[in-house]
């Protein structure tokens, strides 16, 4: 894989594709080259950085603005702006993902009991479905722990209408193979192929429509076009998001890094007396995801050390996290499903956040007509 997990590689990418974020991107992000590990031209492929906040929305909206204007860049600045939606959805309708899990570990069960179960979902996963388009991106995404955006609809609407396999058990393929593998945009988004996010409204994958914006490279046959959207019984309760009080530690604290959020800034009023860094051990997901997120926290570990000027701690375990004698210890927030819980630590959510997240109630719209003026209120760019 061609990303390094480091913030420098971040910013080099930033620059890289800054020039094509106005209306080239609007244009052309929806055609899939098939990038086989490469950088893709037409889109950014900043979502695994963005995933660990080695990069965050705001530098990557104020690039967006500051090169190409509201007008040209509003395709992208909308794109960015659904990263937040999804998250923020997420954050205030934590019982979906707690199903999710549920769900998912009932699913890998019945693959277990079920031997009918286990070929299809074992032929899907390893590519031998017989659907060209389908198990080639099955193939790129195990080999490159990447899919362009529009594979991904695609290839969740086959998996759920097509192959008739459970969503569930796709998005944790997608969760464990993918680089930029979030809690909310992908649970969500398959949710939404399924029918299940915009109620009554699901996703069908159209052979002339992938044939069409894969250049003719595929040219699928036997795909379910009318597709019937899934229902669940229970809508999750929503419980408005509402940032906790600002943490003011008196004496010495520590800022804690982990994976959902590894940008070093902080908004207390006096810098950390040292860093403690959460280094992942996630045995589920695919080797080079392990690898990208270690390297991530290593990398926001070292820069924070050095720009604090104080000493990193580095701890596997989050249960052990008590052990370590660095006064109070301080994290910005962590996003439900993308890293450890910390019950035990004081958590800062970051104005951003702040200003997005709570507008996620009901449909994006309201995040989208909403966040400029917040986040102008508060200083940020959009
Ligand atoms: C079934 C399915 C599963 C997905 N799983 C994930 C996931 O695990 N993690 C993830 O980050 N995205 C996920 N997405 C959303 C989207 O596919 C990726 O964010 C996007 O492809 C990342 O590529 P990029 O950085 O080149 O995006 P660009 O097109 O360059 O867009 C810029 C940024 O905007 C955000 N963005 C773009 N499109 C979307 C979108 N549809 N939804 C939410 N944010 C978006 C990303 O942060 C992205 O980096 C999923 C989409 C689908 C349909």
């Amino acid at each position: 894989m061609i990303l390094e997990p480091t913030r420098a590689a971040a910013l080099a990418r930033l620059d890289a594709f800054s020039p094509r974020m106005g209306r080239r991107y609007a244009a052309e992000r929806n055609h899939d080259h098939g990038s086989a590990g490469a950088w893709p031209a037409n889109v950014s492929m900043l979502s695994p950085y963005l995933r660990h906040r080695l990069i965050d929305e705001q530098e990557v909206l104020a690039r967006a603005l500051d090169k190409h204007g509201p007008d040209a860049a509003e395709k992208f600045v909308s794109e960015v702006l659904w990263r937040g939606y999804f998250r923020g959805w997420l954050e205030q309708r934590p019982a979906v993902w707690d199903r999710y899990l549920a769900e998912r570990d009932a699913a890998l069960a019945a693959v277990e009991a079920n031997g009918g179960l286990a070929r299809d979902y074992r032929a899907a996963i390893e590519g031998r479905t017989g659907i060209d388009c389908f198990d080639a991106w099955a193939d790129e995404l195990t080999a490159h722990n990447w899919l362009h955006n529009h594979a991904r609809m695609w290839f969740a609407s086959i998996w759920i209408f097509t192959l008739r396999l459970p969503w569930v058990l796709g998005a944790d393929f997608f969760l464990r193979h993918l680089l930029d593998g979030d809690a909310a945009s992908n649970t969500l988004s398959w949710r939404w192929v399924a029918g299940l996010h915009t109620r009554g409204k699901a996703y069908a994958a159209r052979a002339d429509n992938i044939a069409r914006y894969t250049g003719g490279r595929f040219n699928p046959k036997g795909l379910v076009e009318e597709v019937e959207p899934l229902t669940e019984d229970e809508e999750a309760p929503l419980i408005r998001f509402t940032p906790p009080p600002r943490p003011e530690p008196a004496g010495e604290w520590s800022l804690l890094l982990h994976e959902g959020d590894l940008a070093i800034g902080h908004s207390l009023a006096t810098p950390p007396s040292a860093i403690v860094a959460l280094v992942p051990r996630e045995e589920r997901v695919a080797p080079a995801v392990a690898a990208f997120r270690r390297g991530a926290v290593e990398d926001a570990a070292t820069r924070a050390g050095a720009s604090y000027g104080c000493p990193v701690h580095r701890v596997e375990d989050a249960a052990t996290l008590g052990d370590i004698r660095a006064g109070r210890l301080v994290a910005a927030y962590v996003p439900l499903g993308n890293a450890p819980a910390l019950p035990q630590v004081d958590t800062f959510v970051r104005d951003y956040d702040a200003a997005v997240w709570p507008l996620a109630t009901a449909g994006f719209f309201k995040v989208k007509a909403g966040a400029p003026a917040k986040s102008r209120a508060l200083g940020l760019p959009l």
